[in-house]
């Protein structure tokens, strides 16, 4: 279902009436093409006080901007306050940005790097913590389609002094259009390197990262997960794309389309595990688990075959499909899973506590298995929580509630299937090793659940 208001506001008459009227003024995002692979413009690299990390420079060029301390127009503002420790050190924060946010091309970047906050240092904690208060403030007024995050590495736990090195991929990926429905968003980075002991997997080849790798992905006949194999096609996976037998000729359709190898079989099955294992003999670098259901009923009129199907489809068959696929080690050493959690997940909604309850279910799960997935199996485990996303499954919502879900975050607009599928390939990148246990938001910084 096309958003007619964000066409509508891309029209001088349309602009015009909507801002005399005090409406939302969405702007379009610039997403990822060949042709336009980066932001257009410089990224400035600015510093609040001391840094507290080696390698942030290096760690920037990763992203395939000029790096530089001035800049007129900045299509990227990176503030490293990884050195921040103190409530007046915050003074520094205003007055690194202050005199430039206003200078920040339209559909910019603005990435604060910070710090986990620690547990025997309540003035640092306070002063790392403020941070997330002020990028999450930032992202909703900053408008004009730009984003604002925030990074925090490790610090503390780092043997031998910390590096930016690990975030390589993040910030790839957060200076880049690839993120260009993500905002307001914390990611943690983890010092654990599960891939071999010695940090991120070097790319061998940047226009294909994941070269060699396999990947599945589940519900990939349509909407998200057709656009997940897409991109994770385009970043050089061979893709295995999995959907109900039902859905056969749409999976074959979209598998024919990627190159990529179409499994149908429903994920409930009882020896789905064993039939994926089966498809895919060389073993699994990235598996997807995207697949879900709603079946909406307010909890006093929800029959228990709805609430059952939910929690079976979108959280058990996970579940037991991540287990026996790492027991019998389908997925390999360096190996990625992510999972798809929703913000009703985080924030729930009236009629869903059954597709609430299993997306939050996800989340509880990555955060638990991640850190123990690396120890004992080299292998991340990560989610993607999607707001309100252009698919078929919104195009069924009530037209009034649709509207709304459109409109209430700080890019006043719906993502695309794409900007849930860039952020699942950074979390598939080989140099994404230090990103585990993460839920990241794909919301436009929603109101709900923000
Ligand atoms: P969709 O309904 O368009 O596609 C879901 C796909 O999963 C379909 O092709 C369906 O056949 C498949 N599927 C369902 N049950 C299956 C099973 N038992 N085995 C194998 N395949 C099965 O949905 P979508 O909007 O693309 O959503 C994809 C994922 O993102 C879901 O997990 C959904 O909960 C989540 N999500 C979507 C949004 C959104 O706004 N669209 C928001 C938050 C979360």
């Amino acid at each position: 279902m096309a958003d007619r208001y964000l066409h509508l506001t891309g029209t001088a008459p349309g602009r015009f009436l909507t801002r005399r009227l005090g409406l939302p003024q969405p702007a379009p995002l610039r997403r990822w093409t060949l042709e336009t692979p980066h932001l257009d413009g410089p990224l400035l690299h600015l510093t609040a006080g001391a840094s507290a990390v080696t390698g942030v420079a290096e760690a920037l060029r990763t992203s395939g901007l000029t790096v530089t301390e001035r800049a007129d127009r900045p299509a990227a503002i990176v503030l490293d306050a990884t050195g921040v420790a103190t409530a007046a050190g915050l003074g520094d924060v205003h007055a690194a940005l202050h005199p430039v946010v206003r200078s920040l091309a339209p559909g910019g970047r603005i990435v604060v790097l910070g710090t986990v906050p620690s547990p025997d240092d309540h003035h640092q904690a306070a002063a790392q913590q403020a941070l997330e208060g002020f990028v999450r403030s930032l992202g909703k007024e900053i408008g004009r389609g730009s984003t604002v995050q925030l990074v925090r590495i490790p610090v503390a736990r780092i043997p031998g002094g910390a590096s930016a090195h690990a975030a390589g991929s993040t910030l790839r990926f957060l200076l880049s259009p690839r993120s260009a429905y993500v905002s307001g968003q914390v990611i943690e980075l983890t010092s654990a390197a599960p891939d071999s002991g010695s940090g991120p997997t070097p790319i061998t080849d940047p226009a294909a990262p994941l070269t060699g790798r396999t990947a599945l992905v589940t519900g990939a006949a349509r909407g998200i997960g057709a656009a997940v194999a897409s991109v994770l096609a385009r970043d050089g996976a061979r893709v295995i794309a999995l959907d109900v037998p039902g859905a056969r000729e749409e999976l074959e359709r979209t598998a024919d389309r990627l190159g990529a190898t179409a499994l149908p079989l429903d994920i409930t099955a009882p020896d789905a595990a064993h039939r994926i294992a089966a498809a895919a003999p060389g073993g699994l670098g990235v598996l997807v688990h995207n697949a879900g259901i709603t079946r909406d009923r307010r909890l006093a009129n929800m029959p228990a075959d709805r609430w059952a199907s939910v929690i079976e489809v979108n959280l058990d068959s996970v579940l037991r499909t991540t287990d026996e696929l790492l027991k019998t080690g389908t997925i390999t050493r360096g190996g990625r899973i992510v999972a798809t959690a929703s913000i009703a997940g985080i924030a729930g909604n009236t009629g869903q506590t059954n597709y609430a309850a299993s997306k939050a279910g996800i989340i509880g799960l990555v955060r638990s298995l991640g850190p123990r997935a690396a120890a004992d199996h080299g292998v991340t485990v990560n989610a993607v929580a999607p707001g309100f996303i252009e698919t078929k499954m919104t195009a069924a919502v009530p037209l009034f509630i649709r509207e709304a879900g459109r409109r209430m975050n700080s890019l006043s607009q719906g993502g695309l299937p794409v900007d849930v599928a860039e952020a699942v390939a950074w979390f598939a990148q080989p140099d994404s090793t230090a990103v585990n246990g993460q839920v990241l938001r794909v919301c436009g910084q929603s109101l709900l659940g923000a």
